[in-house]
């Protein structure tokens, strides 16, 4: 017999509440986990309707109390059933209960009392309303008789318009409600994030490569082939023009669109352009909506409402019965990879539920992740290349300044000597300048000259950072504590930060260079809600000269002044203590570089390192994407690393080290005997071809939030191997001294641990 586990309420509250039913023999094809089912429910059997979210072969309770189900109604196909069908592959494929993996599907129900607006309407014909209205006048009702003149001339006044701009009282139209001369009507409003503005339509000439792009995808879209493609075009080739084409001609056929553009991008710029095109047949989702905001966004949706949804990771699982396409803007981005459980990816996921749909998936960046451009090449996607800035602006000259140099020379400050005679000249010319580095914070880590000790958090494994404000943070989970002027560990007076951070860099540009006008962006400077929008236009709108930031400076923003680019110290980022370290710092340095010169005047980037001939810095510098590719790709393919190979991280986390480490070499023998027990068939174990462990090991994270963390890493060329394991893992039943350690898988991870 085969039971099937139905959800009767698709929401987050009652998502765990699954009850078990017989499936009969009839209904057994169709019967799949996301299907719709009708049920005998309660003590009554009332006939209800619920989803299957699970399948299995053993009953959870006595048999004999396992009712059948009714019926698996096919009346085509239910929006809720292709999410519960996706959130199972997203579970099987990822690692993650089927409830976690239903919670990252469905939104959570509305929390917040939807904004309600009351609509005043005549009941009685304009004829009989005349009469009444007559009535009035001579009864001398005079506010009777005011509202009534304005519905005759207008039929639907809103409630607070007729109490505040009126003057009517909410008596009188109560009377009138009462006598059934007028009805008021409640019209749910849906918050719409963004206020209704003119729609401007002046369309840019489209260049011949945007062109064939656009030909060729919309060709094969309207012969109904749909493809996964990969736009590579450099810093401002005009790749968002030509998703904005295909979503029109995607919409023109009454189809909708999912658009993900990464948070930190989403800014007011980006999301204007989109609206100014399409109007409010958008919704934009951000991470700032409120939990109402978001169910309403989902209700919109679902309601045919809107046609293109824009947003982070999670606008993926927008619900639209009629998908025809799926964008990824910065495909390389690692906000794309889920740090929950389930640990999925967008790009993955995105593919596959345009497979399940029949709609196109289109990858877009300047600097693809290893995975895409691998597999585009590999003719799994279609490649597309923009080799050319589509509007005014040329690519900038890049310089690459050897700091080793710089300290030959006696320059002990943070600026060379080239970087510094290129903030004054532009200073002079009244043009703006953005320094870029990858930290965030005063300084670095805290530490004594005497001993070594350095400031620890004492909950996590990190170094606590020095702020301004005498403090010492940890960036991990905020604890913070005042900055000492004696070690703890042996009291010397020699204890001091190191490192440079952005605040540190913004006063020695104040120090340098007096009377520039400096604004700072950075997690300090934009916990605000709008913060980040107010320093991004204050600088746009020139009010700074120089404009100094980690990360978030480099995305995506558009400012036709700045013709240069610092990048203060460009190794940081490959000190980082996983495999993707060479790929963050060629990304982070080429879209850095890329904002100089977007406009009339070319722009040059200044690179500082101490690295200045390690290939990803070359390459930025080049902007020769092909050839970090080429070395990057050599040092996978030698480690074994992702895309060469395939890499399951298994994180083992306990409130007591010994018990994670423990679980952890018990996983290890699972494991093992996995592999031992399939007669070399399922790993094929051979020279080329074989399963690499790593581990267990503590984690370099090894203690976050008080909880302490253990890894094992598995290697395969082949995923679905990987698969198997954490199929099997997930199965094994623990002993009990493991109550309460918790595991977590993550394929091909983003982050080191
Ligand atoms: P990307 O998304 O690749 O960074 P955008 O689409 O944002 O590039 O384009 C960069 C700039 O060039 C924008 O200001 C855009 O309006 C402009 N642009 C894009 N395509 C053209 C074109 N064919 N002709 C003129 N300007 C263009
Ligand atoms: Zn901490
Ligand atoms: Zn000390």
């Amino acid at each position: 017999m085969v039971y099937a586990d139905v959800i009767v309420d698709i929401s987050h509250e009652n998502l765990d509440k699954s009850y078990q039913y017989a499936v009969p023999d009839e209904f057994i094809s169709k019967a799949v986990i996301g299907a719709l089912v009708e049920i005998p429910f309660g003590r009554g059997n009332r006939t209800i309707k619920g989803y299957i979210v699970g399948l299995s072969a053993t009953p959870k309770f006595d048999v004999s109390l396992i009712k059948p189900l009714l019926n698996v109604p096919s009346n085509g196909l239910v929006i809720e059933s292709h999410l519960i069908h996706l959130a199972y592959w997203i579970k099987d494929t990822f690692g993650a209960t089927m409830n976690d993996a239903l919670k990252t599907v469905i939104p959570v129900k509305r929390t917040v009392k939807n904004v309600e607006k009351r609509m005043i309407h005549l009941i009685l014909s304009q004829d009989m309303a005349k009469e009444k209205l007559e009535e009035f006048h001579k009864k001398h009702n005079v506010a009777r008789a005011r509202l009534l003149e304005e519905l005759l001339k207008e039929n639907g006044l809103d409630y607070e318009t007729a109490v505040n701009k009126l003057n009517i009282s909410r008596q009188t139209i109560k009377a009138l409600e009462e006598q059934k001369i007028i009805e008021i009507v409640s019209e749910t409003i849906y918050r719409n994030p963004i206020k209704r503005k003119e729609i401007e339509n002046q369309k840019i000439v489209l260049n011949e490569e945007q062109q064939k792009i656009i030909d060729e995808v919309k060709q094969e879209y309207d012969l109904g082939i749909r493809n996964t493609y990969l736009i590579h075009g450099i810093t401002g080739s005009g790749k968002t023009e030509v998703y904005m084409e295909l979503i029109e001609h995607v919409i023109s056929q009454g189809r909708q669109v999912i658009m993900l553009i990464p948070e930190i991008a989403l800014t007011f710029q980006t999301v204007n352009r989109f609206y100014k095109r399409f109007g409010d047949r958008i919704s934009i989702m951000n991470s700032r909506l409120s939990a109402g905001e978001r169910y309403d966004q989902y209700l919109r949706a679902k309601n045919n409402e809107i046609d293109i949804i824009i947003g982070p990771r999670s606008a993926l699982f927008a619900p639209f019965s009629n998908l025809g396409l799926i964008i990824i803007d910065e495909e390389h981005e690692g906000s794309y990879k889920s740090e929950t459980p389930p640990k999925y990816h967008a790009r993955e996921v995105a593919i596959q539920r345009a497979a399940m749909v029949g709609a196109s998936v289109i990858l877009g960046s300047a600097t693809p992740s290893l995975e895409a451009y691998y597999k585009a090449l590999e003719g799994e996607y279609k490649l597309y290349q923009l080799n050319i800035r589509a509007g005014q602006g040329i690519l900038p000259r890049v310089h690459i300044v050897d700091l080793r140099e710089e300290l030959k020379k006696r320059n002990k400050s943070i600026f060379s000597e080239q970087l510094k005679s290129l903030i004054i000249d532009r200073l002079n010319k009244k043009q703006q300048i953005m320094l870029f580095i990858n930290r965030r914070g005063y300084a670095g880590f805290v530490s004594c000259r005497s001993c070594g000790h350095v400031m620890k958090c004492p909950h996590c494994d990190v170094s606590l950072t020095s702020h301004n404000n005498g403090h010492l943070v940890c960036h991990y989970c905020g604890y913070h504590e005042p900055m000492t002027d004696n070690c703890p560990a042996c009291g010397s007076r020699f204890i001091a930060a190191f490192g440079t951070g952005t605040q540190k860099v913004e006063e020695l540009i104040k120090k340098e260079f007096p009377g520039a006008r400096v604004l700072r962006m950075d997690m300090d400077t934009t916990s605000n809600k709008n913060s980040h929008e107010k320093i991004l236009s204050s600088f746009a709108n020139q009010e700074a000269d120089i404009l100094v930031g980690t990360q978030m400076i480099v995305k995506g923003h558009d400012f036709p002044n700045v013709t240069l680019v610092g990048i203060i110290a460009a190794d940081l980022s490959l000190y980082a203590s996983d495999y993707r370290a060479g790929e963050r710092t060629f990304q982070l340095l080429t879209q850095a570089a890329g904002r100089a010169g977007r406009g009339s005047e070319p722009g040059e980037v200044v690179i500082q390192t101490y690295n200045p001939e390690h290939y990803s810095i070359v390459a930025a510098g080049r902007n020769d994407y092909k050839e970090f590719y080429k070395e990057e790709m050599t040092f996978r393919k030698l480690m074994e690393y992702p895309p060469a190979s395939h890499i399951l991280a298994i994180l083992i986390t306990s409130k007591e080290d010994e018990k994670a480490k423990n679980y952890a070499y018990f996983l290890l023998k699972v494991i093992n005997d996995l592999k031992t027990s399939n007669d070399n068939d399922m790993y094929r174990i051979n020279e080329e071809n074989q399963l690499g462990i790593i581990g267990p090991t503590k984690a370099y994270l090894s203690k976050a939030k008080d909880i302490f963390r253990w890894i094992i890493y598995v290697k395969h060329i082949d995923y679905e191997e990987l698969k198997d394991i954490k199929n099997n893992l997930e199965k094994i039943e623990s002993p009990i001294e493991f109550k309460g350690v918790g595991v977590q898988f993550d394929f091909d991870p983003m982050n080191g641990y």
